[in-house]
């Protein structure tokens, strides 16, 4: 018989939130990491690059706050927690200027036109087309370039030609947005830390067995045995075979990672050379105003929490391509694009040296992540269902219907997938 109730595969959001939902109710568990660190895509750092600023390689806000289980969980125990409408103004650089007041009130009038037809194109009946083919219907505007940028190459982290229209229209980023002070990995290992005696850290598991009445779990410290599992790795890691399934698992879920691919959300942080900010004021978003559909984006979020550094964003298929092409092409990309919007002055005001993610190419993640391809929204659901009468669950950002890409999302799907494991165990008798 097992010593273990339940093994969790990955110790981020997901797999810490399963554990620490069975450990309250007096489950054993073992959460086996293949890293030496717990927090998976939630995870800071204090890079020398940034004068050992705090930095977000990953999740950074508390989206949709209002119905985001981490925030309520923060404010319960008195976490500090900044509400970014107060900083997160908008620059928008024209032809190398700031736009006009004019210019700025057609852009918002264009992405509301914009979100208004393509959510009513979302709801009709009939296939579910792509984010870009869903928009090419629209009578063309200057700002739908940008507007298709923020939203599926950013927000998204897709292509907005692979992207499906009923997802994005599901999971739109509403309400508000918190900061945590010290960084948002920081925050979410001080709310959700792992149980005592539960965590493995450096345990990456290679094969799953769930065909009997245990699943066993392979791991360079020797098989795990437990009454059930939940599995919490990314879909670019289960599409790649990084863990191994026998039996295979069943065509449902198969399908479901299939139809998931992880996108790619990339950062890259420049630190201030001296005094210089751009006059830009703390926290607020620069973007350039795109000539055309499609091409390269990076957005920059200046002096957040009031630090010397800026973050590039940029996503899809640009973040693919430069993932590839390796750091210093992203380093030159975002230098350019600093100067494309400041001019000459740009060159100045960074310091040498930059931090650039690397969720692409990071083989326990391998994107940043999941979205559905289009008409296939419901893998999210499909994914999330339980197999073997709940001995094997998948959880995590990929499986939440209406929170996908987000921690909140993440916790949810794994609070669920812990109750269902542990129906399991209990219908088993402990
Ligand atoms: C650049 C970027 C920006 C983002 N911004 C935000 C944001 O502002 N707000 C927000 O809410 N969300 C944001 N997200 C998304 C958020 O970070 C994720 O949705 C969430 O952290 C995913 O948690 P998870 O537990 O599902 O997966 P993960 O964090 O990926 O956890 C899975 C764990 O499994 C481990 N693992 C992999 N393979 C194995 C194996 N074989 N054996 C054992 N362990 C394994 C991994 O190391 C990892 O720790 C962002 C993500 C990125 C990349």
């Amino acid at each position: 018989m097992s010593e273990i109730d339940v093994a969790i595969v990955g110790a981020g959001v997901a797999g810490l939130a399963a554990a620490a939902w069975l450990a309250r109710r007096g489950a054993r568990v073992a959460l086996l990491e293949a890293l030496p660190r717990a927090g998976g895509r939630a995870f800071t750092d204090h890079p020398a690059a940034l004068g050992g600023a705090p930095f977000d390689h990953g999740a950074s806000w508390l989206h949709n706050a209002e119905r985001n289980p981490l925030a309520r969980l923060g404010r319960w125990r008195g976490e500090t927690l900044i509400d970014t409408a107060r900083t997160r103004r908008r620059i928008s650089i024209v032809d190398g200027r700031r736009a006009s007041e004019a210019e700025l009130a057609a852009r918002d009038a264009a992405a509301e036109v914009l979100e208004t037809a393509l959510i009513a194109r979302a709801d009709a009946p009939g296939p579910d087309p792509s984010f870009a083919a869903a928009l090419d219907a629209l009578p063309p505007n200057p700002w739908h370039a940008n507007i298709e940028a923020i939203e599926a190459t950013l927000i998204a982290a897709a292509d907005p030609a692979r992207l499906s229209l009923a997802d994005w229209r599901a999971n739109r980023l509403e309400g508000t947005n918190l900061l945590p002070p010290d960084g948002f990995g920081a925050y979410v290992l001080r709310l959700l830390a792992p149980p005592p005696r539960t965590l493995s850290l450096t345990t990456p598991v290679s094969r799953l067995d769930w065909g009997g009445h245990e699943v066993v779990l392979a791991t360079p410290r020797g098989a795990i045995r437990a009454k059930a599992a939940i599995v919490t790795v990314s879909t670019g890691v289960l599409a790649a075979g990084g863990i191994s399934f026998a039996p295979a698992l069943p065509d449902m879920t198969a399908a479901a990672i299939a139809a998931l691919p992880m996108g790619l959300l990339s950062k890259v942080a420049l630190r201030a050379a001296g005094e210089d900010r751009l006059d830009l004021p703390p926290g607020c978003f620069v973007e350039r105003r795109l000539d055309a559909r499609g091409e390269p984006f990076m957005a920059f979020n200046a002096w957040p929490r009031g630090r010397d550094h800026v973050i590039g964003f940029f996503g899809g298929e640009t973040a693919w391509a430069l993932a590839r092409a390796g750091t210093q092409a992203a380093e030159d990309f975002a230098r350019a694009e600093l100067t494309r919007l400041f001019g000459a002055r740009a060159a100045r005001a960074f310091a040498p040296g930059v931090v650039v993610t690397d969720w692409g190419s990071h083989p326990r993640f391998l994107g940043a992540y999941a979205y559905p391809l289009p008409g296939a929204a419901s893998a999210r659901r499909a994914l999330a269902t339980p197999l073997a009468e709940g001995r094997l669950t998948f959880a995590g950002e990929a499986c939440h219907p209406t929170l996908a890409g987000t921690v909140a999302g993440a916790l949810i799907t794994a609070r669920m997938a812990a109750r269902t494991a542990w129906s399991a165990v209990k219908g088993k008798g402990k």
